[in-house]
């Protein structure tokens, strides 16, 4: 699904020698890597304050604890997500509230979130699925008028821009109070490893989650809030530091790769191609197709023979999950995510993939498809 080995080579010197450099001068952890590469991504973003840490998992769950949403509190997300979002709801006693999806986007409902809310709502999380931004116009006009944190996770979108009904242009992630990303190695920003990170504008709140990542320290020994140990490491800093600096030239990669995608699919009626929605600019972490009348193993074995990975993200909506079963869900609830799960199916989409790949994937899906 990902040439992580073809990415690397291109950048093997610069980042062998940074890497080198780390291990020279011993600076493991919160070493001068770090504080670049902070500055670098508040560049990038244009955002006020980064806070480096250890995964994007951590980064979402850290800024519900600087936000101080407690047991009892409903957050509203997305059902059609991977299960980190509603992970940490539900490690904090929150209590997850699941949206159904609009069916062309894959992303948010804003109008199903208007109806999800109740007295109880504190926040809530939309995520920028697939690499494409929700729809934050409409999201942040909810929030104000119900008075709602807006947390956004943008682990699959870091480098996607929104476009606002004004002309404003902003990067996912520095929308809402506060973004969550990750740099796992297969996203769009991936590190050697682990790594995340938690953006905002709002000072207060990034000093409690400079706090907050630290075991709640400010004053080393004293701590003032209940923390975690979450910190990400000079090396994977350092080379984080290199790719950021190609992150618009991989996110185009894959938007040229996708773009041959949706031509060699289109005119297809067993085929729906992603739309792209006019107010954001998709940066493809996945490249995901839906089927219409398709035996959709059978073309995920077929194309298995020849080499090429096809995963469904996601096959089981949130609410049918085993952890996650809740007496006020029940199968039919959600029909637009539920039929994406039976419906989806995503192609290898990474910075690397060449014509002559393209090409093969293509005809294998048609070769199939059109049988
Ligand atoms: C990857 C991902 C996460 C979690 O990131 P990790 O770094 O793996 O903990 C959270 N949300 C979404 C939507 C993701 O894709």
């Amino acid at each position: 699904m990902v040439d992580l080995q073809g990415q690397y080579k291109k950048i093997k010197n610069e980042v062998d020698s940074a890497v080198l450099n780390v291990m020279e001068t011993a600076a493991f952890v919160n070493g001068p890597e770090v504080a670049n590469f902070q500055k670098s991504l508040e560049t990038y973003l244009d955002i006020k304050h980064v806070i480096p840490c250890a995964n994007g998992t951590d980064a979402l769950q850290i800024a519900m604890m600087a936000l101080g949403l407690k047991p009892g509190d409903e957050v509203i997300t997305s059902n059609f997500t991977f299960v980190a979002t509603v992970e940490v709801i539900g490690l904090l006693g929150l209590t997850p509230v699941l949206v159904d999806v609009n069916l062309d986007t894959f992303n948010i409902d804003p109008k199903s979130i208007e109806k999800a809310i109740t007295s109880k709502t504190k926040a809530i999380v939309p995520v920028h699925l697939f690499g494409q931004s929700a729809e934050m116009e409409e999201i942040m006009e909810i929030a104000k008028k119900h008075n709602l944190f807006v947390i956004e996770d943008t682990a699959q979108a870091t480098g996607a821009e929104y476009k606002f009904k004004d002309g404003t242009v902003k990067k996912c992630g520095t929308m809402g109070i506060v973004g969550a990303t990750s740099f796992f190695p297969s996203k769009n920003l991936g590190c050697f490893g682990d790594g995340g990170a938690i953006f905002t504008n709002d000072d207060e709140l990034a000093k409690t989650m400079r706090s907050v990542v630290n075991h709640g320290m400010t004053v080393r020994y004293y701590h003032d809030h209940v923390g975690v140990n979450s910190r990400l490491d000079s090396m994977q800093a350092a080379i984080l530091n290199i790719k950021l600096k190609h992150l618009d030239e991989y996110n185009q990669a894959r938007r040229t790769a996708a773009n041959y995608y949706t031509k060699a699919f289109s005119n297809n009626s067993k085929i729906k191609t992603p739309t792209v929605f006019d107010k954001s600019n998709h940066i493809f972490h996945q490249y995901t197709l839906v089927l219409n009348n398709v035996d959709r193993e059978g073309l995920q074995n077929f194309l298995q023979e020849f080499g090429i990975p096809a995963p469904i993200y996601y096959p089981v909506p949130l609410h049918l999950q085993k952890a996650y079963a809740d007496p006020r869900y029940k199968k039919g609830d959600f029909p637009v995510t539920e039929h994406l799960c039976n419906s989806v199916i995503s192609l290898p989409m990474h910075t690397e993939l060449d014509q002559e790949q393209l090409q093969f994937i293509t005809s294998k899906v048609l070769e199939f498809i059109n049988k």
